[in-house]
Formats: structure tokens, C-alpha cells, sequence
């Protein structure tokens, strides 16, 4: 796309793994305190063993983990391995959306996109229900990032097909809603990540969709033999139930994990 790729790259690049390492931060903070209903803004960040607000320098993304040797200051209680690797996975996505989209402003709205698709996939993964809120909330600004970015440089398609593919993924996630409004099968958890997918995809080129529909279909069955062998069922071609305990959580939300690993190799496709 660009001309000038290697200078903007230079500077987009580190900006967006340094941007990508304070987002990751937020979203450790939205992924423990949304579920349970509090505030992402308020109090600020504390130790959960000791209740004491933690200073800046123990917030630094990744830094502070580190350098306090992944203990609390004052309490010396373990702080989980978890927090510095959200950060820093979250940097490399940054990372690597930006390369893979040239740097440009599109960027910035798959960017937003990812960071909305770990948020939710972190929540269910932990085993609770992620909140329309956080899907939703993710797909209208990475919409309109990528629309005003795409249009801005005459990306017709890529602005058309983001709208298109969020206005397919919100009428499928309607029907969803409406025909199973408790959505009790522990596959359909996470599905407001369709409403990511759906914008995300969009705008993606037939091969990198090629790509990460197969990486998709690769992801879900490996989920899904994962579900069964740790559920104790047989993984033939018999179709075990699903399990429905809490206690797999990771194993029972496939959709997400695989959308997340489908959007994941697509960014490097993608542009
Ligand atoms: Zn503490």
C-alpha cells in the first residue's frame, strides 16, 4: 500500500508495540473487573492479596513484573505470569498489525479490533460470560477507524467490506440472540466475538479470508479433540457432547479461541 513503507514503518512500528504494552495493561484491567461489574477507571490498579493502590513504576507493562521478580512490593505475594504475558502479547499483535498493514490508519482500527477480541476471548477463557458491551464497544471504534482509514486513501473495498461484514455478523449474532438467548452450549460462548469477526474480516482480501477460514476450521478441531480427550471421551467419530463444566473453561469457548487464531496469522495477510 505504502510507498514510503520502511521510514513510517520505523516510526509506526515501536509506537504501536509501545501502545499495544499500555493497552494490554487495560485490558488485564477490563478482563478482571468487567465481569464482576466494577468500574475499568476506578480505584486505580491494586494488589489483590494486600488491597494496597500500587505505585506507577510497579505498572509499567511488563517492566515492573519483571523487575520485581513477579512478587508484590510490599506483600511479597506472587503476582500471575498472566498479567506481563497479556501485555506483551498484546504488544506483538500491535506489532505486528502495523506491519502487516503498512503502517497505515486501517492499522490503528485492527488494532482496536485485536485488542477487543482478547478481551473477550481473556474473559471467557477465565470462565465467565463476556458482556455484549465489550464486543460491541471494540467493533464500532475499530469500524469506524478502518472506514475513515480505508476511505481516506481510496480503500473502497476494504471500507465497504468492513461495513458489509459487520452488518452480516450483527444480523447473525441477532438470530443467535433471539433463537438461544441464554446460549447454554459452552461452544456458543464468546459469540459477541462474531460482531469483531464480522468487521474484521470484512475488509480482508479472498486470501488472507482463505487463510484464516482454514486456520479457523484447524483451530476449532484441534479445540474440539481437545474438549472431548480432556472431557474423557473417546475423540472417534462419534460426536461427544460437549462438556459443560466450568472448570475447562479454556476448552470450552473453541469459537473464541479460534477466531482469535484466525484473526491472529491474518494480520500478516492482511493489506
Ligand atoms: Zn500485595
Amino acid at each position: 500500500m505504502a510507498s514510503d513503507g520502511i521510514p513510517r514503518l520505523a516510526v509506526t512500528i515501536p509506537l504501536a508495540v509501545i501502545v499495544g504494552l499500555l493497552v494490554g495493561s487495560f485490558l488485564n484491567v477490563v478482563v478482571y473487573r468487567v465481569p464482576l461489574g466494577l468500574s475499568v477507571t476506578k480505584p486505580r490498579s491494586f494488589c489483590p492479596t494486600c488491597d494496597r493502590q500500587l505505585k506507577w513504576w510497579e505498572n509499567v507493562p511488563v517492566v515492573s513484573w519483571v523487575a520485581l521478580r513477579g512478587r508484590c512490593h510490599t506483600c511479597h505475594e506472587p503476582i500471575s505470569a498472566r498479567y506481563p504475558l497479556v501485555e506483551l502479547s498484546t504488544g506483538i499483535i500491535f506489532g505486528l498489525t502495523t506491519w502487516g498493514w503498512h503502517g497505515t490508519i486501517v492499522a490503528a482500527g485492527y488494532c482496536t479490533l485485536a485488542a477487543g477480541m482478547m478481551a473477550v476471548g481473556l474473559i471467557e477463557f477465565g470462565g465467565r460470560r463476556s458482556p455484549l458491551s465489550v464486543a460491541a464497544i471494540a467493533t464500532v471504534i475499530g469500524l469506524v477507524i478502518v472506514v475513515v482509514g480505508a476511505g481516506w486513501q481510496h480503500h473502497w473495498r476494504i471500507a465497504g467490506g468492513s461495513l458489509v461484514g459487520t452488518a452480516v455478523a450483527v444480523l447473525v449474532f441477532s438470530v443467535l440472540r433471539t433463537t438461544d438467548p441464554d446460549c447454554e452450549d459452552p461452544r456458543g460462548h464468546g459469540r459477541s466475538a462474531l460482531l469483531i469477526a464480522g468487521c474484521w474480516l470484512g475488509g480482508l482480501g479472498w486470501a488472507s479470508i482463505a487463510l484464516g477460514a482454514t486456520l479457523w476450521i484447524v483451530a476449532y478441531f484441534l479445540c474440539m479433540v481437545g474438549a472431548w480427550s480432556m472431557a474423557g471421551q473417546p475423540t472417534g467419530p462419534t460426536p461427544a457432547p460437549a462438556p459443560a463444566r466450568a472448570e475447562r473453561p479454556v476448552l470450552t469457548t473453541p469459537l473464541v479461541s479460534a477466531l482469535a487464531v484466525a484473526m491472529a496469522a491474518s494480520l500478516i495477510a492482511g493489506g
